[in-house]
């Protein structure tokens, strides 16, 4: 049975989650093991796969499958997003997906449990995901996901598959890999996502005018397979594209699209109201670009 109210959180568990912030600073501190190991285009090959597909877990399956049903799959598929995303030490697919409901649902305002704007930088970054008070979340708003035991299971035991990729690493590839493929990947693929919740609510700019901080920036969209398009989510949460004109690179949405000719996932769901506004998208500045579209009735903006 799963839980749907959030116990109270003694003095002690709100400030900080012992066991994530130990399995988090764990994996950190072996990469200082890197000057140890012999370094190859092998292991650095092995290093940037492992980077891929951690933050894969993280961009396709918790925040645009299991947050936001943004496209369908099977219930196989489901639980490989959901592994591959709990590799990264985010805790679970049904906490993380709970959680970024929230922020949707508050952007900015209290109740939002990463605005840089109301917590700064730091707990917008790493102090939420660490947090004893955030460890026990209410999961009412993820209840199609959590009848799933296997996906509880994964949010019980969410430091099974960071020590699985390591035991592989060390097992089947050997030390150096070990520190590139598991150590160093993780806590990039750690890292990397939660600067959309930092920088891209601080760093950037604003196509539409919602009612939150979100930004769209190159350079994380760049580093983080196309979230970086933040403001483009927070004005159709929904999408499965982030990246809404064609210069906007969106690496997860391209492997949505992929994923869907092959029949692994379907029902993509596309972003509202841009399909005749998008092939005007050119370098003129955007904002303007987007009330003249909004003047033409082709572009909605708002909040989402
Ligand atoms: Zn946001
Ligand atoms: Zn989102």
């Amino acid at each position: 049975m799963h839980r749907t109210t959030a116990p109270t959180p003694t003095l002690g568990s709100r400030l900080v989650n012992l066991g994530s912030t130990g399995i988090v600073l764990g994996v950190h501190g072996l990469c200082l093991l890197a000057p140890l190991v012999s370094c190859s285009w092998r292991v650095v090959a092995v290093g940037a796969g492992s980077y891929l597909l951690q933050t894969f877990g993280i961009t396709a399956g918790y925040h645009r499958y299991f947050a936001h049903h943004a496209f369908k799959t099977s219930r196989v598929f489901q639980f490989v997003l959901g592994w591959l995303g709990c590799a990264a030490m985010q805790n679970g697919p049904l906490w993380w997906a709970s959680s970024h409901r929230r922020h949707h649902r508050f952007s900015d305002r209290p109740g939002d449990p990463h605005s840089p704007l109301l917590g700064g930088f730091w707990h917008a970054h790493l102090g939420w995901v660490l947090s004893g008070e955030n460890d026990r979340p209410d999961l009412a708003n993820v209840r199609e996901f959590s009848r799933f035991p296997e996906l509880r299971l994964l949010d019980r035991f969410k430091w099974i598959p960071t020590l699985v990729t390591g035991a592989v690493c060390a097992l089947a590839l050997g030390w150096p890999a070990f520190v590139w493929g598991f150590a160093i990947a993780t806590t990039l693929a750690f890292h990397a996502p939660l600067f959309v919740n930092s920088l891209g609510h601080m760093r950037g700019s604003r196509r539409f005018e919602t009612s939150d901080s979100s930004r769209n920036n190159a350079i994380l969209a760049a580093l983080v397979l196309g979230e970086g398009w933040h403001n483009n989510h927070h004005y159709d949460p929904s999408s499965a594209r982030h990246g809404f004109a064609w210069w906007e690179i969106d690496v997860t949405y391209y492997a949505i699209w992929s994923l869907s000719k092959i029949g692994v996932v379907w029902d993509v769901r596309k972003p509202r109201g841009l399909s005749s506004a998008r092939r005007r998208f050119s370098r003129q500045p955007v904002v303007e670009r987007i009330h003249e579209g909004a003047a033409r009735g082709t572009v909605r903006i708002g909040a989402d």
